[in-house]
Parts: C-alpha cells; sequence; structure tokens
C-alpha cells in the first residue's frame, strides 16, 4: 500500500514570521498514515526544519541547483538543503520550466543530485492547455516522466514523488476533473512500468496537482493511482491546508 502525500507548495509567499506562524497554527494537523509536506521558500526553510523536528511534517524546498558549489550565483546546492534537516523538493514545476527556462535535461540532473543527497525529490510534470487541446497530453507527460526519471535504480526510483499538473489548472481555480486525472496518473504509472518494472510502478507515489481545494480533494483522492496532492494555493493557510491532510 502506498502511503499518501499531501505537499503544500507555498511559492513565493511568506515571510520567515508569517511562516512560524502558520507553522504554530498548523502543526496540530499531523496525522498517522498520511506523510505532510511544505515546501517554503529558501528563507523559511531552516526556521521551519527546526520547528518541524519530530512532528511528523516534512519540510522541502521548491527548487534547487545540481551542482555541489561553485561560482553559480543565487543559487543553492542539495547539501545545502540537506545540512538544513530539509528532506523534499520540488523539481521541474511548470513555472520553473516556463518561467525560468527549465529544460528536460536540468530536471533530471537535479533529481540525480536530491536522490545523491537523500533528498526526495517531487518530480511535476503536465501538459499545457494548447498542448491538451491538440490531443498531446500523453506524449508530452510520457517525455518529461522518462527524461526526469532516467539512469536510477529501481530502489531509487521507488522512493521518487511524481506529480501530475497540468499546466492549465495549476492557480486557475479549474482543476482537472478526478476522472481524467486518474487516467493520466495511470498512464503515467505505466510509463514508469516501461521504464523500470511493475514493482517500480506499483510502490512510486504519483499526485495530481492543480486547483486542489477542501472541497474536491476527496474526488482525487479516491481514485485508484492518485497518491495525495501537491497543493498551491489552498496550502497557504493553516486551516484549508490542516482540511486537505485531514482528508487524506
Ligand atoms: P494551485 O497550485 O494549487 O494554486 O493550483 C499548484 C501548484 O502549482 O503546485
Amino acid at each position: 500500500m502506498r502511503t499518501p502525500i499531501i505537499a503544500g507548495n507555498w511559492k513565493m509567499h511568506k515571510t520567515v514570521n508569517e511562516a512560524l506562524d502558520y507553522f504554530a497554527s498548523f502543526k496540530g494537523a499531523a496525522k498517522e498514515g498520511v506523510e505532510i509536506v511544505l515546501c517554503v521558500p529558501f528563507p523559511a526553510l531552516y526556521p521551519l526544519a527546526k520547528e518541524a523536528k519530530g512532528t511528523g511534517i516534512g519540510i522541502g524546498a521548491q527548487n534547487m541547483h545540481f551542482e555541489e558549489a561553485g561560482a553559480f550565483t543565487g543559487e543553492v546546492s542539495p547539501g545545502m538543503l540537506t545540512s538544513l534537516g530539509v528532506e523534499y523538493v520540488i523539481l521541474g514545476h511548470s513555472e520553473r520550466r516556463t518561467l525560468f527556462g527549465e529544460t528536460d535535461e536540468a530536471v533530471n540532473q537535479k533529481v540525480q543530485a536530491a536522490v545523491k543527497h537523500g533528498l526526495t525529490p517531487i518530480i511535476c510534470v503536465g501538459e499545457t492547455l494548447e498542448e491538451r487541446e491538440e490531443d498531446r497530453t500523453r506524449e508530452i507527460v510520457r517525455d518529461q516522466v522518462v527524461k526526469a526519471i532516467s539512469g536510477f535504480r529501481s530502489e531509487e526510483v521507488k522512493k521518487m514523488v511524481l506529480a501530475y499538473e497540468p499546466v492549465w489548472a495549476i492557480g486557475s481555480g479549474k482543476a482537472s476533473t478526478a476522472e481524467d486525472a486518474q487516467e493520466v496518473i495511470q498512464f503515467i504509472r505505466n510509463v514508469v512500468a516501461d521504464q523500470y518494472d511493475q514493482q517500480v510502478a506499483n510502490e512510486i507515489r504519483i499526485q495530481y496537482g492543480g486547483s486542489v481545494k477542501p472541497n474536491n480533494i476527496d474526488s482525487f483522492l479516491a481514485q485508484p493511482d492518485i497518491d495525495g496532492a501537491l497543493v498551491g494555493g489552498a496550502s497557504l493557510d493553516p486551516e484549508s491546508f490542516g482540511q486537505l491532510v485531514a482528508a487524506a
């Protein structure tokens, strides 16, 4: 059985003080049998990782560089994250891909660096509206998944988390239907089986993301292949994020 994972992606929101206030009211939401992760801006990682120790809530970054160190002004390395007690990192979010030119190759290098450092990558894939309308969803998503997870051992792939986030559903208030998300996520699981084997495909967790709210999360979680959610907007308020955790 796969443990559901509910992850919040704060994006570029909250100062350190706001993050600490949030955590103080959220920490009681920890729940047996549900993996909970807060992916917060870099400045809030250290204070929150300290607060989160022993609470059952994991802390994640939203990006990182794949190099260990060097002349990369403005970047943060995987070792810097783990030294703070950070355990997860979102990689290949569509905002990184479209606004910051992140390629599939860079995403793969970052996944390699994350695995090497023992960070759990939450790897995002998804099609744009145009691609969906051209009926290219499967082709796009397959390509992104294959490139992101290539070159690993089965044992490493099993521990990764994939997030299917249709770009048109992110921040739009227009979530995918649970049935459509299930269909694509089942397809992704088959891609993983093709690339590795059925056991890896059975064990890897695949989230849905894109306008997940307290009033629609049940429909996603009821799908056999959907193992949780990656949540942007609705993770910014501790109460609504707590409701999402409670639903899992
Ligand atoms: P949203 O964002 O929940 O605000 O749609 C999801 C995401 O970008 O991960």
